[in-house]
């Protein structure tokens, strides 16, 4: 079996304090309750949640892409642990 060549790609500080921006600014245009951590950093597995990553296996690599901010975060994309409780 093939080792499956995947690549993710990680976004720069800027791209990630633009995401980080990008939600804050939605809570404040709509009134949205904040249920993002405002450090970025999940709660549970301490990923950021606007960050790419490698996840899965060794054999089973899968791409566990971060949050854009442009819609509401109500949990982590990485671990699904929700923000919402
Ligand atoms: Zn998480």
């Amino acid at each position: 079996m093939e080792k499956q060549n995947i690549e993710v790609i990680k976004k720069s500080p800027e791209e990630l304090q633009k995401c980080k921006n990008d939600q804050v600014k939605l809570w404040e245009e709509k009134s949205y309750p904040d249920f993002a951590p405002r450090s970025g950093k999940c709660y549970r597995c301490g990923r950021d949640i606007y960050q790419n990553y490698l996840l899965g296996t060794h054999w089973e690599p899968k791409i566990s892409n971060g949050h854009d901010g442009k819609t509401l975060v109500t949990g982590c994309p990485h671990c699904h642990r929700s923000f919402c409780d």
